[in-house]
């Protein structure tokens, strides 16, 4: 038996999207509006690259007769792509930044350019270059919207702008799992400098590797006993999976460290790893 499963019809609207991501519907990009049109939060004639033929598309999918484009987001005009005058970029970078398919290559302080074939044409890298160098240059003779753009550049488009979400939310998520690192690294340093003199068993007084480990026991589980307590608050240390290579190795360090030093990490009460 065969299953068909419809697309919701957000998805249905995105598909007939141009996927410049340009922003100029009101959304930050061709997902949202095309959720926002699904929801009837926003009309169907807002979208400027698709034009006149991107209207007919969205009406004959909802059922809805063919509207002028509202031109208060801007005219349908033939595609332009950005060309930077690469003898006054001053390698700011805040043009790649703002390129939402990642059409722009270069590095800090260096000369940027744009990767035509890529470039959707969207204007959001001009407004911020602050020695105003790049140029929108049509490039498609009378042709505008869809006339001025294929399916296959949408869909390439899109895919684009899906891996630059995907990689900025990596990006975010390994800032976090660092900062995390970095606190709990700070929490424990606290919680060593805070621990109370331990309790040291007469007969290991004379044994001074004895009784720095009974000092480092003893922090170990002071520490625990925070660990839980910030837990229980609903504080406990975030994003500690996947950490950096970096971040992994000083964990490492500190895990050899302590069995050169004889000293086993109280039980942690969620480590079900049996070793
Ligand atoms: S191409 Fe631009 S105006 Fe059209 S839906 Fe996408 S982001 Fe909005
Ligand atoms: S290079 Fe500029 S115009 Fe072209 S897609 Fe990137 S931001 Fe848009
Ligand atoms: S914003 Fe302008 S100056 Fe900065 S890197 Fe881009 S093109 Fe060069």
């Amino acid at each position: 038996m065969t299953v068909t499963v419809s697309k919701p019809l957000a998805e249905r609207i995105e598909d007939l999207l141009p996927q410049t991501q340009c922003t100029k519907c009101g959304y930050p990009a061709c997902r949202p509006y095309a959720q926002a049109i699904a929801a009837g939060e926003a009309n169907y004639n807002q979208c400027p690259p698709g034009g006149a033929k991107g209207i007919a598309r969205l009406a004959a999918l909802l059922g809805k007769p063919v509207i002028p484009l509202d031109v208060t987001h801007g005219e349908e005009r033939p595609r332009p792509v950005a060309v930077i005058d690469e003898n006054v970029c001053i390698g700011c970078t805040l043009c790649m930044q703002a390129c939402p398919v990642d059409a722009i290559v270069g590095a800090a302080k260096q000369m940027h350019t744009v990767i035509p074939e890529l470039c959707t044409g969207c204007d959001l890298c001009v407004p911020p270059c602050p020695v105003d160098c790049i140029a929108m240059i049509p490039v498609t003779g009378d042709a505008t919207g869809w006339d001025a753009w294929s399916q296959p550049q949408a869909d390439d488009a899109r895919t684009r702008h899906d891996r630059r979400i995907a990689r900025q939310a990596r990006e975010q998520a390994l800032a976090e799992a660092r900062a995390n690192a970095r606190q709990a690294a700070r929490d424990g340093v606290a919680a060593a400098q805070e621990a109370p003199t331990p309790k040291v068993d007469e007969t290991t007084t004379e044994d001074p590797e004895a009784k720095k480990r009974a000092i480092i026991q003893a922090a170990l589980e002071h520490a625990r006993k925070k660990k839980e307590e910030m837990a229980k608050l609903g504080a406990g240390p975030k994003n500690t999976e996947h950490v950096s290579a970096a971040v992994q190795a000083q964990i490492d360090a500190a895990d050899a460290r302590r069995r050169r030093l004889g000293m086993n990490e109280p039980d942690d009460p969620n480590d079900n790893d049996s070793h």
